[in-house]
């Protein structure tokens, strides 16, 4: 399957002419960004050609830009957001917190009913430590699977993102071989491996050397399923890793809570030593979390000086499990728990991503628009596989599928997008259980109109 090619057109003039139109304020104020802030920006996911748009208010399925304008959101903070923005139950779980004070330097109840939740959903969590960025969990994952082997590397995918942290620098940019930032020391770099996927030999000759501690993730395939990973070279990667003594660790940072109540353990069928959750686990707030096995988690605990001293992990954290995240987190994990609300934002998905494709369809545009559970991607210029519906496309290039979620057509969709009123994340989005029908049908016909657009510019 040959993706035709979507980057050779010039600028779309008239698409940039009516979105600077339409966002007057957002331009004024990401002009005075400059002087404040690097680039402009706080987040490099949130650039966009020639400004971002600024929002100052969101509820439910909805974010309103400083320009008036109403969006349909598909960000839904990152992923973090599955049951829309201000969800009743953790708004008013947020305010009464509020009321008892946002932090005690002290350890409080409400860590252990967020605990106890994950613990109850989540296969395999024994135990868990609570951190304040997926970011940050990934790095202790790491740490952790280090202290438990004695083994220096750890092994990650090319493309799968795992955070911005040193250790998770390497491999997520097309070409994959190359860091994705300076900055980083070669001795740190060289302390990770990024493995091709789906090449069993490569996995196997990594872990044969036996300076792996672990093997690190994204179940779904790389970012959040845009480069999708097969179910069997999963299960084998879980094989090799028990075989070896190596950790297994998900990166469930996105996958967490939104494929199923269990994350991706319980979807695919296959168990992880350490998990890393973020984004939906502290319900909408900062806040993340490293759950799995006890025997490796012991590696936090204090025990007797000898062991304090010379084997315990060090781990601070001036946020880790504050009590205002905490009371987000607990009133978004028991609205989740019995999966009710995560169904319901599948279902909207997989209608949104079949109408999608038919609207692609019916324009006779070359795209593909491929879901899992709450998450989809749209990759034009890419050959649907014959007869499929929604599933991955299989044996793609990775570096054509991050091209492709990049080319400039994909650009101008966003533009175009946002002029009809959508906010899509880069080349797709998540659903929340706060979208409807009616979100759905508005934004497929927002597609059909954006498509045209780009056609008349000669991007599609
Ligand atoms: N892992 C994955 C799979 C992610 O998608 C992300 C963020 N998008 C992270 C880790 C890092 O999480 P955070 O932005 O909270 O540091």
């Amino acid at each position: 399957m040959e993706p035709s090619s979507v980057e050779a057109a010039p600028a779309p003039s008239s698409i940039d002419r009516d979105y600077a139109a339409a966002f007057p304020r957002s331009q004024a104020l990401f002009a005075e960004a400059q002087d404040l802030l690097p680039g402009g920006l706080t987040h490099d996911s949130r650039w966009l050609e020639p400004f971002p748009v600024f929002v100052e208010r969101a509820a439910g399925a909805y974010k309103w830009t400083v320009d008036g304008r109403r969006l349909i959101d598909y960000w839904m903070g990152h992923g973090a957001l599955l049951l829309g923005h201000n969800h009743p139950a953790v708004a008013a779980a947020v305010a009464r917190q509020l009321e008892q004070g946002t932090h005690f330097g002290s350890s409080h109840p409400l860590e252990l009913e967020w605990a106890r939740l994950i613990k109850a959903m989540v296969p395999g969590a024994e135990q868990v430590r609570f951190v304040n960025s997926g970011t940050e969990a990934t790095q202790l994952a790491m740490r952790l699977a280090r202290a438990h082997t004695g083994r220096p590397r750890v092994a990650k995918f090319a493309g799968h993102f795992h955070g911005w942290h040193d250790e998770a620098a390497s491999g997520y940019r097309a070409s994959f071989g190359v860091t994705a930032s300076t900055g980083v020391p070669q001795a740190v770099l060289a302390t990770t491996i990024a493995l091709p996927v789906g090449d069993e030999a490569a996995l196997r000759q990594a872990l044969a050397a036996g300076d792996v501690a672990a093997v690190i993730v994204e179940p779904s395939g790389g970012s959040w399923g845009a480069v999708p990973m097969d179910r069997d070279f999963l299960r084998l990667v879980r094989e090799e890793t028990r075989r070896t003594g190596t950790v297994l660790i998900f990166d469930e940072v996105i996958t967490g809570f939104r494929l199923a109540p269990g994350g991706a353990q319980e979807y695919y069928g296959v168990d992880a030593d350490l998990v890393c959750l973020g984004k939906v686990v502290a319900g909408g707030l900062p806040g993340a979390a490293v759950a799995g096995r006890a025997d490796i988690m012991a590696y936090l605990a204090y025990r007797d000086p000898e062991w304090n001293r010379t084997k315990k992990i060090a781990h601070q954290g001036t946020f880790n499990a504050n009590p205002l995240t905490a009371a987000a987190a607990v009133a978004t994990l028991r609205e989740l728990a019995d999966g009710q609300a995560i169904r319901r934002a599948a279902a909207l998905c997989r209608a949104l991503g079949e109408g999608l494709n038919q609207t692609l369809a019916a324009a006779g545009v070359t795209g593909y628009v491929y879901w899992q559970a709450s998450m989809f991607h749209i990759a034009l210029g890419l050959e649907p596989p014959p007869g499929a519906q929604g599933e991955p496309p299989a044996g793609v290039d990775p570096a054509v599928l991050e091209r492709l979620s990049k080319g400039t057509g994909t650009i101008a969709l966003r533009k175009a997008m946002l002029l009809e009123g959508v906010d899509l994340m880069r080349s797709g989005g998540f659903l929340s259980a706060a979208h409807t029908e009616e979100d759905v049908a508005e934004t497929v016909a927002a597609f059909g109109r954006a498509l045209q657009r780009l056609r008349q510019e000669g991007l599609v």
